[in-house]
């Protein structure tokens, strides 16, 4: 078991907010994660799977490669990841795989969730390793971003869209 400590969760979850923000300066959906050992940061990971043209490239594995090289083993135990939005099944297993003691997230996922939103696969019954999860920390900020940056492409997309309508009218 783990002591809970809001104000210690907080903290680590704006460091992984300010993460999210530099995959959003790259054009991907901006979910940051960070990894926690004895109150050290040992990894530190955000979405890049357009730029990298890696599907594999979340935050989360990102933030747990570090991690594993940092420790110098494929195991790292007792840690905890910090993550904006709720882990998918593939974090999710590599989470499992990784021996993370707990998850930290902020906003849940309701279409890909597998930490309890769609499924639950880091206390799977199956499975010989559970994982403590703590959800909705600065739920609203991180879903908020996530929210904004979507808003703001449609209405990137709409603008460029009215541009060729005009253009195109112009041109006739
Ligand atoms: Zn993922």
């Amino acid at each position: 078991m783990h002591i809970v400590n809001q104000e210690e969760d907080e903290k680590w979850m704006r460091h992984a907010l300010s993460l999210a923000d530099k995959a959003e300066a790259m054009g991907e959906v901006p979910v940051g994660a960070v990894v926690v050992l004895n109150g050290n940061i040992i990894g530190e990971g955000w979405n890049s799977p357009i730029t990298d043209h890696d599907p594999s490239a979340h935050a989360e594995i990102r933030a747990v490669r570090q991690a594993a090289l940092h420790k110098g083993n494929y195991r790292v135990v007792d840690a905890t990841l910090y993550v904006t939005l709720e882990p998918c099944a593939m974090c999710a297993g590599m989470i499992v795989h990784a021996r993370i003691a707990r998850v930290v997230f902020g906003a849940p996922d309701l279409k890909t969730g597998a930490a309890g939103s769609v499924m639950q696969l880091l206390q799977h019954n199956a499975l010989n390793h559970q994982v403590d999860i703590t959800s909705h920390i600065l739920q609203q900020a991180c879903a908020e971003k996530i929210s904004a940056f979507f808003r703001r492409r449609r209405a990137e997309k709409k603008a460029s869209k009215l541009k060729a309508v005009i253009t195109d009218s112009l041109e006739k």
